[in-house]
């Protein structure tokens, strides 16, 4: 489904990604993580055209992006992205932050729309909060409408990077759960994610980066059980 094939960038003459290489399979849940600066951020924007590339090539489904290749509007569609900071539309309701894209973008009818955004929303959650606005909502609740709304696009695959590291503790297993309901309904993911429970209990797959380079990929059991490389023992013994 996705393809990163020697994939570098730099900004100015800092190399923030040096020569990637992962694949993910259609329906598989990969979790990258690594440092603070080690690049993931960078890496998973590329996925969605977020962020250029200087070198390599990345495919997605039969979306290939490259140096100079411009043509996103259609990739963007197709990947959903949920960021760390909602980035909800603060001046719309919970509803209309969940059809907008759909009216908009893919020129669905509005009625079509509001079935799709509230059928989404009851999956997350929410359906007793449609008429509020994202300042009247909890931040797990806001970024469980972020999740609805990159959905109502219907994406063959989810970004998230660190979906819960801005969540009050007792708000990050109601996000990670429904993260973890729509794995399960075969949703291709990848997850920037500190969240060992997450990792180890639904990802197939983890990719430890660290200054740039993706330094180690393992099933999620081998990688918390046995990590091979020094960087990766290091790290994990800080968060541990
Ligand atoms: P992570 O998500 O792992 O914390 P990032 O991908 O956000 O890492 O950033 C990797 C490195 O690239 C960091 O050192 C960061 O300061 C640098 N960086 C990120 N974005 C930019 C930018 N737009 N311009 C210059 N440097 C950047
Ligand atoms: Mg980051």
């Amino acid at each position: 489904m996705i393809s990163i094939s020697h994939v570098s960038k730099s900004y100015g003459t800092f190399q923030v990604l040096k020569d990637c290489n992962a694949e993910v399979a259609r329906g598989e849940v990969v979790v990258i993580c690594g440092p603070s600066g080690s690049g993931k951020s960078t890496l998973i924007k590329t996925v969605n055209g977020l962020e250029t590339i200087d070198s390599g090539e990345i495919k997605v489904g039969d979306f290939r992006l490259a140096p100079g290749v411009t043509h996103m509007a259609a990739l963007r569609r197709s990947v959903g992205m949920v960021f760390q900071s909602f980035e909800l539309f603060p001046h719309l309701t919970v509803l209309s932050n969940v059809t907008i894209a759909q009216t908009k973008v893919l020129r669905r009818p509005k009625a079509v729309a509001e079935e799709k955004a509230r059928s989404l929303l009851t999956r997350v959650g929410l359906s007793a909060h449609i008429t509020k606005y994202p300042a009247q909502l909890s931040g797990g609740q806001q970024q469980r409408v972020a999740i609805a709304r990159a959905l109502a696009l219907d994406p063959e695959v989810m970004l998230f990077d660190e979906p819960t590291s801005a969540l009050d503790p007792e708000m990050v297993n109601e996000v990670l759960d429904v993260m973890t309901s729509l794995a399960k309904q075969g949703m291709t993911m990848i997850c920037v994610t500190h969240e060992m429970g997450f990792a180890r209990n639904v990802a197939s797959r983890v990719l430890f980066m660290d200054g740039g380079e993706i330094v180690e990929t393992a099933d999620a059991a081998r990688f918390f059980n046995a990590p091979e490389s020094e960087r990766a023992k290091a790290f994990l013994a800080r968060i541990l």
